[in-house]
């Protein structure tokens, strides 16, 4: 999980509600009372049953089992950490991942065709599908050093929290309610998903939903503290941008088009359009020229110049605005540059996307949100609503309700070599997540 950096973490008031900006699970939002306040309008409806759910018998015995189990949730946390996912190679972990849902037991597992998988426990009466899911692949590329280190109580490592946690919360879920033989009403599919990270660009949630069995709600298990919610998706456009021309000498060849002007030219338009749109205010909106490249050697006119530009946004539409500045740039500055040539043939471009995550939102009063908030304040802690980038995004896209939930326990420096993870009431997500996961399913009386 990821986008926007710490030092963007901003707080604002949307709709009598309050949203914080975040950008990877592993931090905790700015924390101010009133912003708690603003944030825990919960209907007394959800926190009743909460309660109700909470003393539940079978419900306290799944409690124990997952007490019963803290053990086992490490090492099996420690395990898969160690067991390298970069983007696109999540294979030896799922295949690891799958033997052990085999293990703990559930109807049926199985990996689906992008590499996703998945575990389903029936329910009683089978009307409803609720997920519950973490991402398998990690920002990490092939090579790295993925051992656990032990520092005092706290765990060091590559993927420790983002979201290798998520995996061994599953793990536990599953096991735990089995152990305590909770039966719900609903199924309950869990999935560990391939491509939640940057240029896996959501593909196996994306897959999930275009390939899978009908999805009625999602809980995504990839967010830090307990109470953080994220409940808005933050859509993004990435693209690769290629300018192409003949290429030559720097003297010999002068006239020709020069492919770093046109990129050069189409930025720069970009950047002062794309910033008067954003000035206007409304649903937060963002851009960057992110990396470039191209040309040979100082004595050469470039045959290609390359961009990478990425821009995000709470609102479709804006997105689709930005998008189209950038189009329209590009469109302008090719020919600009095309018009000045003396000699040769003109620029090609070619704009390849390579990132598309849509925005969506579960509404603070939609059951699912207050749920969410219910069970938060049920352990004991101040809810709060969040934006950010995830596997809920498809979901929310598709007016699927969804919503990022914590990981628990403590930890930093996601997505960094010293990545941490401190096992402080490390139990208590795995609770949480249980609860939540009740309250959409609904638990069999029979
Ligand atoms: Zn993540």
């Amino acid at each position: 999980m990821l986008y926007l950096l710490k030092s963007n973490l901003l707080t604002r008031a949307i709709g009598g509600y309050l949203v914080t900006l975040i950008a990877c699970g592993c931090q905790s939002p700015p924390k101010d009372a009133s912003s708690a306040a603003a944030a825990t309008q919960v209907s007394a409806t959800y926190i009743d049953e909460v309660k109700t759910l909470a003393v539940h018998a079978t419900v306290r015995e799944t409690f124990d089992w997952i007490t019963t189990l803290h053990d086992e949730t490490t090492q099996n946390h420690i395990l898969l950490t160690e067991i390298p996912a970069p983007p696109f190679k999540e294979a030896d972990r799922a295949n690891q991942f799958k033997a052990m849902l085999e293990l703990a037991g559930a109807d049926s597992v199985w990996m689906d065709s992008i590499g996703n998988v998945l575990a389903l426990r029936k329910g009683s009466e089978r009307k409803k599908t609720t997920v519950i899911e973490a991402h398998m692949d990690t920002v990490f590329p092939e090579g790295t050093d993925v051992t656990v280190k032990h520092r005092g109580d706290t765990l060091y490592a590559p993927g420790i929290g983002d979201d290798t946690r998520g995996l061994a919360i599953l793990l536990t879920l599953l096991k735990s309610m089995n152990g305590a033989g909770l039966r719900t009403q609903g199924d309950v599919l869990f999935v560990g998903t391939v491509g939640e990270e940057g240029e896996g660009d959501l593909r196996g949630v994306k897959y999930l939903f275009e390939k899978g069995p009908k999805i009625d709600s999602y809980l995504a298990v990839d967010g830090s503290d307990i109470g953080q919610i994220t409940n808005q998706g933050i859509g993004s456009h990435r693209y690769r941008i290629t300018f192409q021309g003949p290429g030559g000498h720097s003297y010999g060849a002068y006239g020709i088009v020069n492919p770093h002007v046109a990129m050069a030219k189409a930025m720069a338009q970009w950047d002062e359009a794309a910033r008067k749109l954003i000035d206007k205010g409304g649903a937060k909106t963002t851009f960057s020229v992110s990396v470039a490249g191209g040309g040979t050697s100082v004595n050469s006119i470039p045959y290609e110049s390359w961009v990478i530009v990425d821009m995000r946004s709470e609102s479709q539409e804006k997105l689709a605005e930005i998008d189209r500045l950038l189009h329209d740039a590009v469109a302008g500055s090719v020919a600009e540059v095309n018009k000045t040539k003396k000699k040769g043939n003109d620029l090609a471009v070619t704009i390849e996307l390579i990132g598309d995550r849509p925005t969506g939102t579960a509404a603070p009063e939609s059951p699912l949100v207050q749920r969410a908030m219910a069970t938060a304040k049920y352990l004991g802690k101040e809810p709060s609503l969040s934006a950010a980038s995830t596997n809920a995004n498809t979901p929310l896209s598709l007016g699927v309700p969804a919503v990022t939930i914590g990981r628990g326990g403590k930890g930093g420096g996601g997505h960094s070599l010293n990545e941490w993870w401190l096992d402080e009431n490390g139990d208590e997500a795995i609770q949480y997540a249980l609860l939540l996961l009740l309250a959409e399913a609904g638990i069999s009386a029979n």
